[in-house]
């Protein structure tokens, strides 16, 4: 009912370009460099746990997660500048004070599971993606091509 048809969301990225996923079968979450899923030769991603390609890997949560991520990540912007501009007018008249912290957004949970990941190279497709430590040890599944890899490096 006037509603626009889609809205387009762009999940934000890490650090490192990185792309937080989760998969909606096993609900293992990962995350792939943003710029390989910008590729077009690259269709279907399959899951690092199961192995199984879905659909969608952006889940509810992982959008709530990503935008409060985006948020607080601005917060911590603004007040830097805020604080810069407190010492640059403590000499002049003019007067800038910053008193108390914005208020965070508490971040969910899976954050830490998220901080946990580490990378992973697949030599298969000279990829790289982020993955549960436990599973980069016991073997997991190429997210581009869905190769077992046996977790020996
Ligand atoms: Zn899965
Ligand atoms: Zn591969």
């Amino acid at each position: 009912m006037g509603n626009a048809e889609h809205t387009e969301i762009r999940i934000p990225c890490d650090s490192e370009g990185f792309i937080l996923l989760k998969c909606p079968i096993c609900g293992a979450l990962f995350k792939l460099d943003a710029n390989v899923l910008d590729d077009d030769s690259i269709f279907d991603i399959y899951c690092p746990e199961c192995g199984l390609v879905s659909d969608s890997y952006i889940t509810e949560d992982v959008l709530e997660l990503a935008l409060i991520m985006a948020g607080n990540y601005l917060d911590d912007m603004m007040m830097n500048e805020f604080r810069k501009l407190e010492r640059d007018t403590r000499n002049s008249p003019l007067k800038f004070k910053v008193t108390g912290n914005l208020q965070k957004e508490k971040e969910h949970p899976i954050k830490l599971t998220v901080e946990a990941l580490e990378r992973k190279v697949y030599r298969c497709c000279k990829k790289e993606a982020k993955i549960k430590p436990i599973i980069k040890m016991s073997g997991s599944y190429c997210p581009y091509c869905g190769v077992q890899d046996y977790g020996i490096e």
